[in-house]
């Protein structure tokens, strides 16, 4: 059976790494979207909250409803409003047009859009923004931006961070409600030297061990894969799908039981695609399975996936982030 296994002390590791770059466990906002970016909410969440996390952040409220009792604050990014928004969070306002949807009460932090130009409000509606919510009973707890380019050297994200200052000094004489502010992902955070004084920081990948501008992270998860099957391929044998793969000698080979029905990318047998031990995919990947050399009952497909998202022409996010929520993932 494919098994996820997520390292405990690596996780904590990185909190820990996090807290101490961003000035302490109460200045992060852990960011569990989807799954935990596809390591598992359910294990990882309340370690973070075991460790002093107290702010997190889900894509939605199905997402967040399973740990509304565990965090005095719960940011929900991508919620289209309908009126029927729940006390236990807090809404990301990523509209204006969201404004006169939302009911009296609900608790918000408003996206502003400092230069990214895909979500949130520009800083020149904010008089409108903050006056409406005013009218309206809303209960305008904080601002945020995103950076377009944080991970990439790109002057922009100066540029945005300028934008975000101005749109603070602004919010503080709009509101009368001392307000909660946060910018630096995951990137931004560690390419920062440091957080300004009045932020929090948002970060996601970071806290599973992934991110260029921090050495010392720890890869918090592993996917492992068993066997199903073996047998000599001949010379001159082909295997799998296309016969893509022919042995050039006798071989001993083996199938395990992990495909891109489980969230893998498919591998098409073309280039070399390698294993957490170095060793190639051999042949194109099956739905459920992948053959190799045989290396034994259990093998390791990767507890890094950084070759992988290269290989991929892709992000490490991306990869870790399809892993099926189905394969079962224990902590150790
Ligand atoms: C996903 C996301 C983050 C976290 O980004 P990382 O690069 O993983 O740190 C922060 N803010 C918003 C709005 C996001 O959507």
């Amino acid at each position: 059976m494919a098994i996820i296994k997520l390292k405990k002390k690596a996780y904590e590791h990185n909190l820990k790494l996090i807290a101490s770059k961003a000035g302490g466990f109460d200045k992060i906002i852990c960011v569990f979207k989807d799954n935990a970016y596809g390591h598992g909410d359910k294990i990882l969440v309340p370690i973070a909250k075991e460790l002093g996390v107290n702010f997190v952040a889900f894509k939605n409220e199905k997402e967040a409803q399973n740990f509304k009792n565990l965090f005095d604050n719960i940011l929900i990014l991508s919620h289209i409003p309908n009126g029927d928004e729940k006390n236990d969070f807090i809404y990301a306002l990523n509209s204006k047009e969201h404004l006169h949807r939302y009911k009296k009460g609900t608790k918000l932090h408003i996206a502003i859009d400092t230069g990214m130009h895909r979500n949130g409000i520009s800083l020149d509606d904010m008089i409108f923004v903050f006056d409406e919510a005013k009218k309206r009973g809303l209960n305008i707890l904080g601002i945020f931006t995103h950076f377009a380019c944080s991970d990439e050297y790109d002057p922009s994200f100066f540029v945005q961070r300028e934008n975000f200052r101005k749109a603070k000094d602004l919010a503080k004489k709009l509101s009368q409600n001392k307000l909660c502010f946060h910018s630096h992902n995951s990137s931004a955070l560690f390419r920062c030297f440091k957080l300004d004084d009045d932020e929090l920081c948002r970060v996601g990948i970071v806290q599973f061990g992934y991110c260029e501008f921090e050495k010392s992270l720890q890869k918090v998860l592993s996917l492992y894969a068993n066997k199903l099957s073996q047998r000599i391929l001949r010379k001159n044998e082909a295997l799998g799908y296309g016969l893509s793969f022919v042995a050039n000698d006798d071989i001993s080979i083996a199938t395990y039981d992990v495909g891109y029905a489980d969230g893998l990318f498919r591998y098409d047998g073309k280039g070399v695609l390698a294993l957490a031990n170095k060793k190639p995919i051999l042949g194109k990947m099956s739905m459920d399975s992948f053959s190799c050399e045989d290396m034994g009952d259990e093998i390791c497909v990767f507890d890094d996936v950084s070759s992988w998202a290269k290989f991929f022409n892709t992000i490490e996010y991306e990869i870790l982030v399809k892993l099926n929520s189905n394969i079962p993932r224990i902590l150790e």
